[in-house]
């Protein structure tokens, strides 16, 4: 996502585009669709700044039942274009710094940035997912599990042999 300066003109401005797939691509996770990417743009004589709203879905594999569902996401980033030194870019680190000659900005890592940032911890297609049976390994979201009925519990086995066993005696 290159953002082309000599193209802006003074004042506010929104540019509208959308990223493919491939232009951004975090940690092995699939976007099911283009990113919508809207910057909202100021410039003024000193900086220009960007404000970025950034709206896709993403494929994620739920924790529970490991799935794949569909994760919506929107967020936002800022940047601050500034030629060099007038901010200082060690303590912001929103701030690209420019030099006269500069013509091009790249604004693809703000982006990647904020998607990584939407990305939860514990993925979950739903907050009623039942998740998969341990036993038998069937989605239970889906199916009724079905070792319950063919399997008894461990401990009741061993009450059951307990007492055939004392019967035979
Ligand atoms: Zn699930
Ligand atoms: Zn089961």
């Amino acid at each position: 996502m290159r953002l082309r300066l000599s193209s802006l003109k003074e004042g506010s401005q929104i540019i509208e585009l959308a990223l493919g797939k491939d232009d951004l691509s975090i940690a092995d996770i699939p976007f099911l669709q283009p990113v919508a990417v809207t910057l909202n743009i100021y410039k003024s004589q000193y900086q220009i700044t960007v404000k970025g709203n950034l709206q896709t879905a993403l494929e994620l594999e739920c924790d529970r039942c490991l799935e794949a569902y569909r994760f919506d996401v929107e967020t936002n980033f800022q940047a601050i274009i500034s030629p060099e030194k007038s901010i200082s870019s060690e303590i912001d680190e929103n701030v690209i710094p420019i030099t006269s000659k500069t013509d091009e900005v790249d604004l693809t890592p703000f982006a990647r940035d904020a998607l990584i940032l939407e990305i939860p911890m514990k993925k979950i297609c739903s907050e009623s997912c039942k998740g998969i049976c341990a036993g038998c390994g069937t989605n239970l979201n889906k199916n009724a599990c079905r070792c319950s009925s063919t399997h008894t519990d461990d401990r009741l086995t061993s009450l059951k042999d307990l007492l055939t066993n004392t019967m035979e005696e």
